[in-house]
């Protein structure tokens, strides 16, 4: 029996395990729960969830959902364990997170192939390896981990801006410039009169924010919320992200502050708002940052959000088979790996797996089609611009092919060609 090792038993650790230990090899599974706990994990459940009990929208317009859709074709765990355990939340897919981790563990170890090790994993083992510790990977492993693919390609702490559709920005308000003239025209800058930065600043300093874990609140300076920037004081903004010097235009009332987006993938119709990481709700991002001129009607593809999480720089360190460069028996997956959530992360183990089992059987490398949410989440992280890089969650926005007007066709298509594909790997 072939053998291979899977290195955290979260979201993506468990749905890489129930593929290879379905395929028959000898899975050693290393979690090093319950005996040492992370700071956000309570039990030692396998898949449990540290946070919300929500694994999003069930409907199949809206990516997420269609992720879960395609991961059932797939015969995921996560997926089967949702349905088993849910509980009535509109059209999310919520479930009892307890009977949730409890289902999947039971299923896992159900299979007479496993060898769990109830270890604490400092260093790479041998033989090939899925990397599956998550977010809140132990710090022993994060050091051996950061001498392998080196230290400017791993990060710490997860400070992203919210991402918005290009076509949704105004540019009858909004306008491209680059400060003082240098260099393109690449930023898209949005404009404040004062009365609309006093209301905008307000809000701003009174909205709601989400519910933080003690050790989330220790902010670098250079990548602070810019909630906690605003609160300390009305011009703070104004004299770092919002500064209008060298944004003004020639034709227009001067500006009394300016929001820039830059453009945030290769196919230029993703921009983020430059300096908006932040820890308001997600409701309260979409209100008060559609107070920005020129973002009234603007849709978000992701929220920003600040929490500590490790996660590798992927377009860097991964191959196009999630393997690293430097270590091509490792496949890393979940959060670690450059998405974001846990539909994402488990998603994430899903291929993880495939593509170790394929490198054990000699097998040709077969990657998911871009045009499923699956595929072009992994097309994503290990091609987007490794300058700036933060994990990125399922959404239209990635989708190869996507506008607002072929929703429905895309929607098609992905579930025709995530069949098609999965049938190939099971052949
Ligand atoms: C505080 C916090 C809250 C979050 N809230 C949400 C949310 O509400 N909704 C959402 O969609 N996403 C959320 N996320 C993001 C992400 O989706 C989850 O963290 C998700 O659990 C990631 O899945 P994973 O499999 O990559 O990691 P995890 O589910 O964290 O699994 C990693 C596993 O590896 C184990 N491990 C770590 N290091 C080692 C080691 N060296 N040796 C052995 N075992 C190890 C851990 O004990 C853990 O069981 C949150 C993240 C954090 C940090």
């Amino acid at each position: 029996m072939k053998k291979v090792n899977v290195v955290g038993a979260g979201l993506a650790g468990v749905e890489a395990c129930y593929f290879l230990l379905k395929k028959g090899y000898e899975v050693h599974l290393y979690e090093k729960r319950p005996t040492k706990m992370t700071p956000a994990h309570h039990t030692g459940y396998f898949g449990e969830l540290v946070c919300s009990n929500s694994l999003k929208s069930k409907a199949l317009d809206n990516a997420c959902g269609l992720l879960k859709e395609e991961m059932s074709l797939m015969d995921s765990l996560i997926m089967k364990a949702a349905q088993k355990t849910s509980v009535p939340s509109g059209n999310a897919l919520s479930v009892d997170r307890d009977e949730f981790a409890k289902y999947i563990t039971k299923e896992i170890k159900s299979f007479p192939n496993l060898v769990i090790h109830e270890e604490d994993v400092s260093d790479f083992l041998d033989g090939v390896t899925i990397l599956a510790t998550g977010p809140l990977t132990s710090d022993e492993l994060i050091d051996k981990l950061s001498k392998v693919i080196g230290e400017e390609s791993l990060f710490f702490f997860d400070a992203s801006a919210p991402i918005v559709k290009k076509e949704t920005i105004d540019m009858n308000i909004a306008y491209r410039k680059s400060r003082y003239d240098q260099g393109d025209d690449s930023y898209i800058n949005c404009p404040f009169s004062k009365e609309e930065y006093d209301l905008f600043y307000h809000e701003l300093i009174n909205a709601e924010l989400a519910n933080i874990h003690e050790f989330d609140k220790h902010y670098f300076e250079g990548c602070m919320p810019i909630e906690v920037l605003a609160k300390r004081g009305y011009d703070t903004m104004r004299y770092g992200p919002l500064k209008p010097k060298g944004l003004q235009m020639m034709d227009r009332p001067k500006a009394y502050a300016v929001v820039q987006l830059r453009q945030d993938n290769l196919a230029n119709d993703l921009y983020n708002i430059v300096g908006f990481q932040t820890n308001l709700t997600y409701k309260e991002q979409k209100r008060v940052f559609r107070l920005i001129p020129g973002l009234k009607n603007a849709e978000f593809v992701r929220y920003g959000l600040m929490h500590r999480n490790t996660f590798i720089c992927s377009p860097k360190a991964l191959n196009d088979d999630l393997s690293l460069k430097n270590n091509p028996d490792v496949f890393v997956a979940g959060q670690l790996s450059g998405v974001e959530g846990y539909v994402e992360s488990a998603a994430m183990g899903i291929l993880a797996a495939i593509f170790a089992s394929n490198k054990l059987e000699n097998k040709k490398q077969q990657l998911p089609p871009i045009t499923t949410i699956i595929g072009s989440l992994r097309n994503y992280i290990v091609h987007a611009d490794p300058k700036g890089f933060s994990p990125m969650n399922a959404n239209f926005g990635i989708l190869h092919g996507a506008n607002k007007h072929n929703r429905e066709e895309c929607i098609q298509k992905s579930l025709t060609d995530i069949k098609l594909y999965w049938s190939k790997i099971n052949e």
